[in-house]
Protein backbone atom coordinates (compact mmCIF):
# COMPACT_ATOMS: atom_id res chain seq x y z
CA UNK A 1 0.00 0.00 0.00
CA UNK A 2 1.53 3.74 -0.91
CA UNK A 3 2.11 5.65 2.20
CA UNK A 4 2.87 9.70 2.98
CA UNK A 5 4.74 10.87 5.19
CA UNK A 6 3.29 13.50 7.49
CA UNK A 7 3.81 15.42 10.47
CA UNK A 8 0.39 16.66 11.20
CA UNK A 9 -3.01 17.05 9.46
CA UNK A 10 -4.87 20.24 10.38
CA UNK A 11 -8.75 20.59 10.28
CA UNK A 12 -10.66 23.86 9.70
CA UNK A 13 -7.87 25.25 8.50
CA UNK A 14 -8.73 28.46 7.05
CA UNK A 15 -5.30 30.48 6.45
CA UNK A 16 -4.46 27.50 3.42
CA UNK A 17 -6.51 28.63 0.84
CA UNK A 18 -10.10 29.66 0.21
CA UNK A 19 -13.38 28.21 2.53
CA UNK A 20 -12.87 25.66 5.59
CA UNK A 21 -10.05 23.47 4.64
CA UNK A 22 -8.63 19.96 5.82
CA UNK A 23 -4.47 20.78 5.04
CA UNK A 24 -2.27 17.87 5.04
CA UNK A 25 1.38 18.48 6.12
CA UNK A 26 3.85 16.18 4.54
CA UNK A 27 8.00 15.61 5.47
CA UNK A 28 10.64 17.08 3.66
CA UNK A 29 11.71 19.99 2.88
CA UNK A 30 14.94 21.23 0.68
CA UNK A 31 15.26 24.36 1.57
CA UNK A 32 16.64 25.51 4.70
CA UNK A 33 14.81 29.16 5.24
CA UNK A 34 16.21 30.90 8.68
CA UNK A 35 13.05 32.13 9.20
CA UNK A 36 10.99 28.39 8.94
CA UNK A 37 7.83 28.36 11.48
CA UNK A 38 7.76 24.39 10.56
CA UNK A 39 11.67 23.48 11.43
CA UNK A 40 10.42 19.69 12.12
CA UNK A 41 9.41 19.69 8.74
CA UNK A 42 12.68 20.06 7.25
CA UNK A 43 14.13 16.53 7.52
CA UNK A 44 12.30 13.30 6.08
CA UNK A 45 13.04 11.64 8.96
CA UNK A 46 10.96 11.46 12.29
CA UNK A 47 11.78 13.71 14.95
CA UNK A 48 11.02 13.26 19.06
CA UNK A 49 11.51 15.86 21.12
CA UNK A 50 10.68 16.37 24.90
CA UNK A 51 7.81 18.17 25.72
CA UNK A 52 6.20 19.94 28.91
CA UNK A 53 2.59 20.78 29.61
CA UNK A 54 0.70 22.34 32.44
CA UNK A 55 -2.26 20.71 33.78
CA UNK A 56 -4.10 21.65 36.86
CA UNK A 57 -1.13 24.16 37.91
CA UNK A 58 1.05 20.55 37.38
CA UNK A 59 3.61 20.23 34.94
CA UNK A 60 3.58 17.19 32.76
CA UNK A 61 6.92 16.04 30.91
CA UNK A 62 6.63 13.64 27.42
CA UNK A 63 7.49 12.95 24.28
CA UNK A 64 6.16 14.30 20.71
CA UNK A 65 7.42 12.62 17.42
CA UNK A 66 6.92 14.60 14.40
CA UNK A 67 6.48 12.24 11.46
CA UNK A 68 4.91 9.22 10.91
CA UNK A 69 4.28 7.05 7.36
CA UNK A 70 0.80 6.90 7.22
CA UNK A 71 -1.41 4.90 3.95
CA UNK A 72 -3.21 7.36 1.54
CA UNK A 73 -6.65 5.91 2.11
CA UNK A 74 -5.70 6.76 5.84
CA UNK A 75 -4.83 10.83 5.24
CA UNK A 76 -7.99 10.75 2.54
CA UNK A 77 -10.64 8.95 5.07
CA UNK A 78 -9.83 11.77 7.89
CA UNK A 79 -9.62 14.71 4.82
CA UNK A 80 -13.44 13.78 3.64
CA UNK A 81 -14.53 13.59 6.96
CA UNK A 82 -15.33 17.54 6.74
CA UNK A 83 -16.70 17.11 2.89
CA UNK A 84 -20.01 19.22 4.35
CA UNK A 85 -17.99 22.48 5.72
CA UNK A 86 -16.28 22.25 2.44
CA UNK A 87 -19.51 22.08 0.48
CA UNK A 88 -20.68 24.80 2.28
CA UNK A 89 -17.48 27.37 2.84
CA UNK A 90 -16.14 26.86 -0.87
CA UNK A 91 -13.35 25.03 0.93
CA UNK A 92 -11.48 21.74 0.43
CA UNK A 93 -8.00 19.85 0.72
CA UNK A 94 -4.62 22.08 1.21
CA UNK A 95 -1.28 19.83 0.87
CA UNK A 96 1.79 21.51 2.61
CA UNK A 97 4.80 20.78 4.17
CA UNK A 98 7.63 21.04 4.26
CA UNK A 99 7.68 21.16 0.59
CA UNK A 100 4.60 18.61 -0.90
CA UNK A 101 6.67 17.72 -3.92
CA UNK A 102 9.65 16.14 -1.89
CA UNK A 103 7.28 13.13 -2.21
CA UNK A 104 5.69 13.72 -5.61
CA UNK A 105 4.21 10.08 -5.92
CA UNK A 106 2.31 10.27 -2.88
CA UNK A 107 1.13 13.86 -3.54
CA UNK A 108 0.31 13.17 -7.43
CA UNK A 109 -1.95 10.18 -6.01
CA UNK A 110 -3.39 12.10 -3.45
CA UNK A 111 -4.30 15.30 -5.52
CA UNK A 112 -5.87 12.49 -8.26
CA UNK A 113 -7.93 10.59 -5.48
CA UNK A 114 -9.35 14.34 -3.84
CA UNK A 115 -10.56 15.64 -7.53
CA UNK A 116 -12.20 12.12 -8.07
CA UNK A 117 -14.18 12.96 -4.64
CA UNK A 118 -14.59 16.23 -5.85
CA UNK A 119 -12.84 18.46 -3.53
CA UNK A 120 -10.74 21.84 -4.56
CA UNK A 121 -7.17 21.19 -3.76
CA UNK A 122 -4.69 23.65 -3.23
CA UNK A 123 -0.70 23.13 -3.06
CA UNK A 124 1.60 25.37 -0.69
CA UNK A 125 4.47 25.32 -2.19
CA UNK A 126 8.03 26.73 -1.85
CA UNK A 127 8.56 26.06 -5.69
CA UNK A 128 11.74 24.12 -5.57
CA UNK A 129 10.57 21.12 -7.57
CA UNK A 130 11.10 19.67 -10.90
CA UNK A 131 9.04 20.97 -14.09
CA UNK A 132 7.88 17.55 -15.29
CA UNK A 133 6.66 17.21 -12.02
CA UNK A 134 4.21 20.75 -11.74
CA UNK A 135 2.74 19.24 -15.38
CA UNK A 136 1.74 16.40 -14.14
CA UNK A 137 0.03 17.85 -11.09
CA UNK A 138 -1.71 20.54 -12.97
CA UNK A 139 -4.69 19.36 -13.83
CA UNK A 140 -5.26 17.75 -10.23
CA UNK A 141 -4.38 21.42 -8.35
CA UNK A 142 -7.17 24.24 -7.98
CA UNK A 143 -4.69 26.50 -6.49
CA UNK A 144 -0.70 27.49 -6.03
CA UNK A 145 -0.09 29.01 -2.64
CA UNK A 146 3.28 29.49 -4.47
CA UNK A 147 5.58 31.59 -2.04
CA UNK A 148 7.79 34.05 -3.07
CA UNK A 149 11.26 34.70 -0.89
CA UNK A 150 13.42 36.77 -2.56
CA UNK A 151 14.31 37.92 -5.78
CA UNK A 152 17.78 38.79 -5.33
CA UNK A 153 19.76 35.24 -6.13
CA UNK A 154 22.26 35.57 -3.41
CA UNK A 155 19.82 36.76 -0.95
CA UNK A 156 18.06 33.55 -1.93
CA UNK A 157 20.60 31.48 -1.82
CA UNK A 158 22.21 32.68 1.54
CA UNK A 159 18.56 33.01 3.71
CA UNK A 160 17.07 29.57 1.93
CA UNK A 161 20.23 27.39 1.24
CA UNK A 162 18.87 26.96 -2.74
CA UNK A 163 18.75 29.25 -5.88
CA UNK A 164 16.08 30.77 -6.51
CA UNK A 165 15.98 30.35 -10.62
CA UNK A 166 14.49 27.07 -10.69
CA UNK A 167 11.61 28.54 -8.43
CA UNK A 168 11.22 31.72 -10.40
CA UNK A 169 10.89 29.44 -13.80
CA UNK A 170 8.57 27.30 -12.25
CA UNK A 171 6.28 30.21 -11.18
CA UNK A 172 5.96 31.66 -15.25
CA UNK A 173 5.47 28.15 -16.07
CA UNK A 174 2.62 27.93 -13.88
CA UNK A 175 1.23 31.12 -14.77
CA UNK A 176 2.22 30.21 -18.85
CA UNK A 177 0.02 27.25 -18.39
CA UNK A 178 -3.22 29.33 -16.78
CA UNK A 179 -3.16 27.69 -13.47
CA UNK A 180 -4.45 29.76 -10.49
CA UNK A 181 -1.57 31.08 -8.65
CA UNK A 182 -1.68 33.23 -5.32
CA UNK A 183 1.79 34.17 -4.91
CA UNK A 184 2.70 34.34 -0.95
CA UNK A 185 5.29 36.77 0.16
CA UNK A 186 6.49 36.02 3.75
CA UNK A 187 7.90 39.28 5.43
CA UNK A 188 11.40 39.30 6.92
CA UNK A 189 12.98 41.70 8.83
CA UNK A 190 16.54 42.51 6.99
CA UNK A 191 15.72 39.47 4.77
CA UNK A 192 13.35 40.80 2.13
CA UNK A 193 12.48 44.19 3.55
CA UNK A 194 14.85 46.15 2.49
CA UNK A 195 13.66 48.88 -0.25
CA UNK A 196 15.45 47.46 -3.36
CA UNK A 197 14.61 43.57 -2.51
CA UNK A 198 10.74 45.14 -1.96
CA UNK A 199 10.50 47.19 -5.38
CA UNK A 200 11.87 43.79 -6.95
CA UNK A 201 9.24 41.92 -5.44
CA UNK A 202 6.79 44.16 -6.60
CA UNK A 203 7.92 44.54 -9.76
CA UNK A 204 7.89 40.66 -10.04
CA UNK A 205 4.71 40.69 -9.23
CA UNK A 206 3.28 43.72 -11.26
CA UNK A 207 4.77 42.38 -14.25
CA UNK A 208 2.69 38.94 -13.93
CA UNK A 209 -0.70 40.99 -12.03
CA UNK A 210 -2.99 39.87 -15.23
CA UNK A 211 -2.43 36.08 -14.89
CA UNK A 212 -1.74 36.22 -11.11
CA UNK A 213 -5.01 35.81 -8.44
CA UNK A 214 -4.00 37.64 -5.38
CA UNK A 215 -1.17 38.43 -3.18
CA UNK A 216 -0.70 36.80 0.27
CA UNK A 217 1.75 39.09 2.51
CA UNK A 218 2.35 36.66 5.44
CA UNK A 219 4.44 38.81 7.98
CA UNK A 220 7.07 36.77 10.33
CA UNK A 221 6.59 35.99 13.49
CA UNK A 222 8.37 34.40 16.66
CA UNK A 223 5.48 31.95 17.50
CA UNK A 224 8.35 28.62 16.16
CA UNK A 225 11.56 30.33 18.21
CA UNK A 226 11.28 27.76 20.99
CA UNK A 227 10.56 24.42 18.65
CA UNK A 228 14.37 25.27 17.11
CA UNK A 229 15.87 24.63 20.83
CA UNK A 230 13.31 21.19 21.31
CA UNK A 231 14.70 20.00 18.05
CA UNK A 232 18.40 20.52 18.86
CA UNK A 233 18.40 23.02 15.70
CA UNK A 234 20.51 26.28 15.04
CA UNK A 235 18.18 29.17 15.39
CA UNK A 236 19.42 32.23 12.67
CA UNK A 237 17.01 34.50 13.29
CA UNK A 238 18.56 36.47 16.74
CA UNK A 239 16.45 38.80 18.05
CA UNK A 240 14.65 39.90 14.81
CA UNK A 241 11.44 41.74 15.52
CA UNK A 242 8.24 41.38 13.76
CA UNK A 243 7.00 43.47 11.58
CA UNK A 244 4.44 45.86 12.93
CA UNK A 245 1.27 46.06 11.51
CA UNK A 246 1.95 50.00 9.96
CA UNK A 247 4.43 48.17 8.36
CA UNK A 248 2.63 45.57 6.65
CA UNK A 249 -0.81 48.24 6.19
CA UNK A 250 2.20 50.43 4.41
CA UNK A 251 3.48 47.37 2.26
CA UNK A 252 -0.11 46.21 1.61
CA UNK A 253 -0.82 49.70 -0.14
CA UNK A 254 2.18 49.50 -2.01
CA UNK A 255 1.52 46.29 -3.61
CA UNK A 256 -1.95 47.16 -4.29
CA UNK A 257 -0.61 49.71 -6.81
CA UNK A 258 -0.86 46.49 -8.86
CA UNK A 259 -4.50 46.06 -9.03
CA UNK A 260 -4.68 42.79 -7.92
CA UNK A 261 -6.16 41.82 -4.14
CA UNK A 262 -3.66 42.02 -1.07
CA UNK A 263 -3.97 40.28 1.74
CA UNK A 264 -2.28 40.34 5.17
CA UNK A 265 -1.49 37.01 6.62
CA UNK A 266 -3.14 34.03 4.31
S1 LIG B 1 10.25 26.29 2.23
FE1 LIG B 1 8.81 26.41 3.95
S2 LIG B 1 9.02 24.45 5.04
FE2 LIG B 1 10.80 24.65 3.68
S3 LIG B 1 12.39 25.54 4.99
FE3 LIG B 1 11.36 27.21 3.91
S4 LIG B 1 9.76 27.92 5.31
FE4 LIG B 1 10.43 25.87 6.02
Amino acid sequence: MSTVDIFDIKRFAVHDGPGIRTTVFMKGCPLRCWWCHNPESQSMNSVTVDVERKLNGKSIKGLKTYGESVDLDGVMETVLRDRLFYEESGGGVTFSGGEPLMQYAALESLLKISKRNGLHTALDTSGFGRKDHFESILKYTDLFLYDLKNIDRDLHREYTGVDNKLILSNADYLLKKGARVIFRIPVIPGINTMDDELQRLLSFVDERKAMLEEVHLLPYHRIAESKYARLKMKKQMGDVKEPDASFMEGLRERFETTGLKVSIGG
